[in-house]
């Protein structure tokens, strides 16, 4: 069967599997090795170092870039060095605009590099379209997207973006992080580049740390390719392995994550300390008609206010048993964060205003365990929140 003809889902369980033409190994081998040996003087072989090339980081590779549509993937050593490859097609003076609430460490990269005069930045609502054209009209070379945002979950219109990084010649960027290539595929909606941290959902078991960039045409890739080898910005084999092995159970997991988020915003919605809710599955969420539309599923993470602030947030946190106090989300175990002193804490107060990152903000990574024990945990969350929380 041609692999285009597979669903990726199949494409997804099934990377690599028995390819080991020496031994028959079911599951590909791991090329635990720094290099390579050549055939014989003046022989290379196919690889020979493995900042340069590795099979176990490029079979992932691989499969990413198939489950993305792209040319090519670059498998890098965290979210943050596909983000830090990404930024190198910006020259100096080159305007990026990305979203004023993105994560904190791409917040922190890309303001640390402009302030170092590398390129221009300028961080916008990018779920409001005017404010959105007149930041691209200024002359972007890059649009940086995060569809949904970190932690608010706000949407922001592929197709439309697109068509404003086209009327500018700049490049499209999407991290897609929160969804994964199960739930959306930004490629299709016009982006260059899509980034990951496959430390999240793709690996989807919190043991490792990595990223990637796919590139929706070969130019991209190449630059993409050159770069992570000249900067040394490479994932480990190890690394990739684990990260494989967690991309074939992607698809299941992630509908598992979508079913318990589901429950909990719903509860979450209908109870009297909770403020807003935010989770792009709900019908009154502003950015429910684009999800809908843009991607194929609404994922695992949402966020919501406690109407009793940092103080109903503290108890809420010092109260949920399932819910791990910790940075980071996408693994099986349900995780909780409190954006404002943990994954946005570089953020300074007026940009923290200005994204929306509220005190009494909680940020759920809805995990895959049992969805009534999940909404038991939640509720029994919310009793204690209730006793520090103006009714
Ligand atoms: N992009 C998003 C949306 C993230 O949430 C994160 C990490 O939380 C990153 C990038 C950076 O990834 P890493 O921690 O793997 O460097």
């Amino acid at each position: 069967m041609n692999k285009k003809d597979k669903a990726r889902q199949t494409q997804a369980v099934r990377a690599g599997v028995d390819t080991d033409s020496q031994h028959g190994a079911v599951m590909p081998p791991v090329y635990l090795t720094t290099n390579f040996s050549f055939a014989g003087f003046e022989k290379p072989r196919e690889y020979d170092y493995t900042r340069t090339g590795n099979p176990t980081r490029d079979a992932l590779a691989g499969v990413l870039a198939d489950l993305e549509g792209g040319f090519g993937a670059t498998v890098t050593s965290s979210g943050m060095g596909a983000v830090t490859l990404a930024c190198q097609m910006l020259n100096p003076d080159d305007l990026v605009v990305g979203p004023q609430d993105c994560y904190g460490g791409t917040f922190r990269l890309l303001n640390g590099l402009a302030n170092r005069g590398l390129f221009n930045v300028r961080l916008v609502d990018q779920t409001d379209p005017n404010v959105l054209a007149a930041a691209v009209a200024e002359g972007a070379k890059m649009i940086w997207v995060e569809s949904p945002t970190n932690p608010l979950l706000r949407i922001v219109d592929l197709a439309q973006t697109k068509k404003l990084a086209e009327s500018v010649a700049a490049l499209m960027v999407v991290d897609n992080t929160f969804l994964s290539p199960a739930l959306q595929r930004p490629i299709e909606h016009g982006a260059d580049l899509v980034v990951h941290s496959t430390t999240k959902y793709l690996n989807g078991h919190s043991d490792m740390v990595g990223g990637a960039v796919v590139a929706a045409n070969e130019a991209l890739h190449e630059q993409m390719q050159w770069w992570a080898n000249a900067l040394g910005l490479s994932g480990s084999p190890f690394d990739s392995f684990l990260t494989m092995r967690g991309v074939r159970t992607l698809y299941v997991r992630m509908q598992q994550h979508e079913k318990n988020a589901t429950s909990l915003a719903e509860i979450l919605s209908e109870h009297e300390v909770v403020g807003k809710v935010y989770y792009p599955g709900l019908k009154s969420h502003p950015g429910h008609q684009i999800a809908t539309r843009q991607q194929l599923g609404f994922g695992g993470m949402l966020s919501f206010e406690l109407k009793g602030g940092m103080a109903a947030a503290r108890v809420f946190l010092e109260t949920v048993e399932l819910f791990t106090l910790a940075e980071s989300l996408g693994g099986v175990e349900s995780l909780a964060a409190h954006p404002a002193t943990m994954t946005h804490a570089t953020f300074d107060k007026e940009s923290l205003a200005k994204a929306g990152i509220s005190d009494g903000l909680v940020r759920l990574s809805v995990g895959i365990e049992a969805t009534e024990d999940l909404v038991r945990d939640v509720l029994q969350g919310l009793e204690a929140a209730a006793t520090v929380s103006p009714r």
